[in-house]
């Protein structure tokens, strides 16, 4: 299933030129404890279903991205630095930001992400299965809303969180918030341009189209498996 935002802040008729980037802005690496993907491994998949880039946010935690950069290059994929961070409010990403950022302090995240160049993102923050408690108290003043995430389970999550995007005139963002291979790609945001700094531009206009489909609901149980079994789980053909 596409999904298409077709209403409000991002249904301005802008034009779209040829120069087309689609970046994943939710990704998960084996630095993440309920993680087994390596960085060959993503940037393999990534390329071969047609994205441009992709943000590494892994949870709490920006140690892949010093190797993630060098494969980036590789593999002529554009990266976003980015961290997942859990706070008193949920989680919290940091997107345009190398340092790993240290919660709980909602407030204290939010500052850091700004001193640091960054834009915040309240991730999945309708999910009640997750560490998501909702847009309440300091969380309101993220940059940005992630109106797409493949894995909540029920379409309302997501539902709940583009129409706070809207009320709130919110910068939007989607991912696939992929764990295993299989889900690089679920969701992404596709805007006009070539570089990140494009990117990031068309972002903080709201100039961007988002596209999504929901990971199917038993991802998330074998993230608990995902150390123990990382061979298994692995991308076919990848040593
Ligand atoms: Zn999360
Ligand atoms: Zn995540």
């Amino acid at each position: 299933m596409i999904f298409l935002m077709t209403n409000s802040i991002i249904s301005f008729s802008f034009y779209f030129g040829d120069n087309m980037l689609k970046i994943d802005l939710h990704v998960h690496t084996l630095w993440s404890k309920c993680s087994g993907m390596d960085l060959h491994t993503i940037f393999k998949v990534a390329k071969k279903r047609g994205l441009n880039g992709l943000a590494i946010t892994d949870h709490n935690t920006t140690k892949a991205l010093r190797p993630a950069k060098k494969l980036a290059k590789k593999y002529n994929l554009l990266l976003i630095p980015g961290v997942e961070i859990d706070t008193t409010h949920g989680h919290i990403a940091g997107l345009f930001v190398e340092n790993t950022i240290f919660g709980p302090n909602t407030n204290e995240v939010l500052a850091t992400i700004h001193e640091l160049g960054g834009l915040s993102v309240a991730t999945h923050p309708y999910d009640s299965f997750r560490k998501s408690y909702g847009m309440k108290g300091p969380k309101t003043k993220v940059d940005a809303i992630e109106v797409f995430n493949s894995r909540c389970v029920f379409s309302h999550f997501n539902a709940k969180s583009q129409s706070y995007a809207i009320r709130h005139h919110k910068l939007i963002t989607a991912g696939s918030d992929a764990h295993f291979w299989f889900e690089i790609g679920n969701a992404y945001v596709e805007t006009e341009g070539d570089t990140i700094d494009d990117f990031r531009q068309a972002l903080e206009k709201r100039q961007v189209r988002i596209y999504g489909k929901k990971t199917f609901e038993l991802t998330q149980p074998l993230g608990f498996f995902a150390r123990k079994f990382r061979k298994i789980i692995k991308y076919p053909g990848i040593n």
